[in-house]
């Protein structure tokens, strides 16, 4: 949506323009998943509370653009957005995972319960709420929950991934968007060291993010009876 208003300045405007460009896509992954590598960003944020990072604006993505390409600099594929907040349960100052490039962040873990975890951040105001996210959540609780997984919209810091992955509990990690329903995720380089995610080396794609795209493609393609449709 594009103010078209014959006038310069700041303001809003008095007419506007509401578009809809429809085009026929490829697979994304035409040769199969492609894990990706991740590089977390330290030096600057995407989103703050009281921004405007739940909306999908123009002004949301130009500053992306230069931390994109200096991760692809150093080999990533795309960069990982943090927030920086004290942690009300321990008061000490924590880097707070939010989202990937232009996609929503999923992670499965095995929590300090021992329960099998799928969690991605909350809608807080700093999160795009995707609708493969949403997609994602409600399989995930139609599905996996009754098969013993813990569902979970809550913030999770840089800390626990790096503890899951040292303590054996990280299963996989996984990016979510429309373009390619789902990315499945190697590796996430942090403060300069290097967080695995969970992916065996010689697979590309771990079994939950594989199942969210068998079960999101099947409803897309009518494979599938669904309310979705
Ligand atoms: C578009 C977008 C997403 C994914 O949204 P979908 O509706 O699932 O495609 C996630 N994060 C950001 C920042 C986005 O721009």
């Amino acid at each position: 949506m594009i103010g078209t208003q014959r006038t310069l300045g700041v303001g809003p405007p008095g007419s506007a323009l509401l578009y809809v460009i429809a085009s026929p896509v490829g697979p994304y992954y035409p040769t199969g998943f492609k894990a990706i590598s991740l590089e977390a960003t330290t030096y600057a944020v995407r989103a703050w509370p009281g921004g405007v990072g739940a909306s999908k604006l123009g002004a949301n993505y130009a500053p992306c653009v230069v931390p994109q390409m200096q991760a692809a600099t150093r080999g990533f594929h795309q960069n990982l957005w943090l927030f920086e907040d004290v942690d009300p349960a321990t008061g000490k100052t924590e880097d707070f995972v939010t989202e990937v490039g232009t996609m929503n962040l999923f992670a499965c873990i095995v929590n300090k319960e021992g329960q099998k975890e799928l969690m991605t951040a909350p809608l807080d105001g700093t999160i795009l709420d995707g609708v493969v996210r949403d997609s994602i959540l409600a399989l995930a609780r139609e599905r996996l929950a009754p098969q013993g997984w813990k569902v979970s919209e809550r913030r999770f810091t840089m800390r626990e991934l790096g503890e899951a992955e040292a303590e054996g509990r990280m299963l996989e990690v996984f990016g979510s968007g429309t373009a390619a329903v789902v990315a499945p995720v190697r590796n996430i380089s942090y403060k300069g060291s290097l967080i695995n995610c969970g992916l065996p080396e010689d697979k590309e794609v771990g079994p939950v993010t594989q199942q969210m795209l068998d079960w999101i493609s099947a409803i897309q393609y009518g494979d599938e009876e669904h309310p979705w449709r």
